[in-house]
């Protein structure tokens, strides 16, 4: 089933062409990466499902009710001052749920994304993987249907990006979110998704759609021969793009 599509959807901000006839759609308990350069006009399709952009040309459909989205946006955007377990039930105060009754829905999780012992830390004393599994922690614990994550490991230096797209490739296997990512990392696509959009340079266009195929788990064990061939073909398509515009 269909949970989450864009038809023909066009977005200009200002003068300035972003989108251009987007279409995509994300199956019920699919993972679908948005791949494509910096600037190309990924975080643009998040801000328009989220509402924070209205929507100009073409159409958004959604399966389920329109409050099924969490969003998690590029930075962590934790609130330095408030400590981490107020930062974790923020969402869900948001939505009206009282902060004791958020802390009881929060409490469960805290060990499975290693934050048990930090609670009462402030954002500033975590390490940067630490602070990305609160932000993550916080947007899946309000129990939406859809999770959007914009580069949700992009600030990360390598070896905590990798340990972090495991822990977040476990986290999905168990739990199946109809999950859309936005990365302009080739190797992180392949390795998440089970289907990849290639966009190009703005104004954006789906220049390609790539299944892949790869038994899970594919993280923790040595890259497959067909993840690299499709790391490559991904790659190819990118630079070709470059070369035509530039
Ligand atoms: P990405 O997430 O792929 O890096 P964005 O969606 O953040 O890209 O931005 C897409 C493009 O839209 C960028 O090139 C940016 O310069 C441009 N842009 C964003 N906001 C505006 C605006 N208000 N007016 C004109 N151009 C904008």
């Amino acid at each position: 089933m269909t949970a989450l599509s864009l038809k023909d959807v066009s977005i200009m901000l200002g003068d300035t062409p972003v989108l251009e006839s987007i279409n995509l759609h994300v199956k019920q308990g699919e993972f679908v990466s948005i791949l494509g350069p910096s600037g190309a006009g990924k975080s643009t399709i998040f801000r328009l499902l989220t509402g924070a952009v209205p929507l100009q040309t073409g159409t958004i459909s959604c399966a389920s009710h329109e409050d099924s989205f969490a969003f998690m946006p590029q930075r962590d955007a934790l609130m330095p001052w408030r400590r981490i377990i107020d930062n974790l039930t923020l969402g869900l105060e948001v939505q009206g749920v009282a902060r004791k009754d958020a802390r009881t829905q929060v409490m469960p999780l805290l060990a499975d994304f290693g934050l048990a012992d930090f609670t009462t830390h402030f954002p500033a004393q975590l390490s940067g993987g630490m602070r990305q599994r609160a932000a993550l922690l916080r947007t899946i614990v309000q129990g939406r249907s859809i999770q959007l994550l914009d580069e949700p490991f992009g600030a990360l230096d390598a070896l905590t990006r990798t340990q972090m797209q495991t822990w977040f490739e476990d986290r999905w296997r168990a739990a199946r979110w109809t999950t859309l990512l936005v990365t302009h990392d080739v190797r992180e696509a392949v390795a998440l998704s089970d289907r990849i959009y290639v966009l190009s340079q703005r104004p954006a266009r789906v220049i390609a759609e790539i299944i892949v195929p790869i038994p899970r788990p594919r993280l923790g064990r040595p890259p497959s021969t067909q993840a690299h061939d499709i790391e490559t073909q991904l790659l190819e398509i990118l630079l070709h793009q470059t070369g035509e515009r530039s």
